[in-house]
């Protein structure tokens, strides 16, 4: 099976090529093309910006792609394309530029939660079976997943605020850090102290998997100005130790409800337990590797997807499609563009809350 990826839904523009066969998939091409540059005037993304980026270079993503890959439109069997959760605008020029490609083409199409394309994305490069436990960690996204099929999700418990990609990005805004967060604060933690400044683990002492991050980042604009007052300004030194406390912060939280979840999931899953990590965050080396620490003692098997597999792209997509086609989940004739497209809609929620 030769897919077709396309994702649209928020700040990055992407079309991919997969192909499927007896050893596995195999990325044949991934294209992605950041709008970071646009928004980094407005200090966010600005849907409209982003509606009309996609709209202009998403038909260029997918030449690329082709291209890159040495295939022609004749030899996709399937198309996949993001439905939904994102900004509306954009998520709609994926949609029509899906459809388009379908009709022209005569090929199936597939309607692809984002959510879903992260959350399948540790089966792409590992051998991986159904069910495992997931911890989805992105830009608008914490939460716990237990993933029982290419559509069936049911949620342990997840952030009540903040996500902490969203957090990462907002941080490194207040220290005068570039867009996205996540890299620039772990680059500049790699060379602090994550000791010296001490920030709160919200909610660590409580029970289940609920997580908090939003007075974590209020904490570190407090520890700012406070180190702003004492030195008179940003000293190159107190940004990378409070980038060091911040990452630390979040890993610790990040940790220590995967433990708690962990626990909950040897109650209702196999024996054999597995667990994955996936979205934008999990690109952040550190958090990977105390979350393989984590895992590691505790005889769980650990996943985590390649960087590039972590953050937004179209290879996710293409390849929910293709699990989609796999588990004869029927292709979508009307395909709607969903802002909001919880994952586990159709399964209840087996402890607790959170997004
Ligand atoms: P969602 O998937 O929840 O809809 P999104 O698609 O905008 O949101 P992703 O692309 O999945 O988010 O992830 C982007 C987020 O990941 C950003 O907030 C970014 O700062 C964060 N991120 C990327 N790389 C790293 C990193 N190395 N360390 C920490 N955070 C990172
Ligand atoms: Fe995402």
């Amino acid at each position: 099976l030769t897919f077709l990826g396309i994702e649209s839904s928020c700040d990055d523009s992407a079309a991919a090529v997969l192909r499927e066969g007896p050893a596995g998939a195999r990325v044949l091409s991934s294209v992605v093309r950041s709008q970071g540059l646009l928004h980094a005037a407005f200090g966010g993304v600005v849907p409209e910006i982003a509606a009309r980026a996609h709209a202009e270079v998403l038909d260029h993503c997918v030449e690329a792609a082709l291209a890159e890959a040495g295939i022609g439109l004749p030899e996709i069997d399937g198309i996949a394309v993001t439905a939904g959760p994102g900004l509306i605008g954009g998520v709609l020029a994926g949609v029509m530029l899906a459809k388009g490609l379908a009709a022209a083409t005569g090929r199936p199409l597939w309607a692809v939660n984002h959510l879903a394309g992260h959350a399948l994305t540790p089966r792409l490069t590992d051998d991986l079976a159904f069910p495992y436990l997931l911890l989805l960690v992105s830009g608008g996204h914490c939460q716990f997943l237990i993933v029982e099929g290419p559509d069936r999700f049911r949620r342990l418990g997840g952030t009540i605020d903040d996500a902490p990609g969203e957090a990462f990005d907002k941080v490194a805004k207040l220290l005068g850090l570039p867009q996205p967060g996540g890299p620039s604060i772990e680059r500049e933690a790699a060379k602090g102290e994550s000791r010296r400044i001490s920030l709160p683990r919200p909610l660590l002492d409580r029970d289940g998997c609920a997580m908090s991050f939003s007075g974590l980042k209020t904490a570190a604009l407090r520890a700012r100005d406070t180190l702003m007052a004492e030195a008179g300004g940003l000293r190159e030194a107190d940004r990378r130790d409070l980038c060091a406390a911040f990452q630390l912060a979040v890993a610790d939280i990040l940790v220590e409800k995967t433990r708690r979840a962990l626990g909950l999931y040897r109650d209702v899953g196999p024996r054999v337990p597995a667990m994955a990590v996936a979205g934008g965050v999990a690109a952040n080396t550190a958090i990977r590797s105390r979350l393989l620490a984590l895992c590691e003692g505790m005889d769980v098997h650990f996943v985590a997807p390649p960087l590039p597999l972590c953050t937004d792209n179209a290879a996710m997509i293409a390849w929910a499609g293709i699990e989609r086609a796999r588990a004869g989940i029927d292709p979508d004739s009307a395909i709607m563009a969903r802002p909001r497209w919880p994952l586990d809609a159709s399964a209840a929620p087996l402890i607790g809350a959170g997004r």
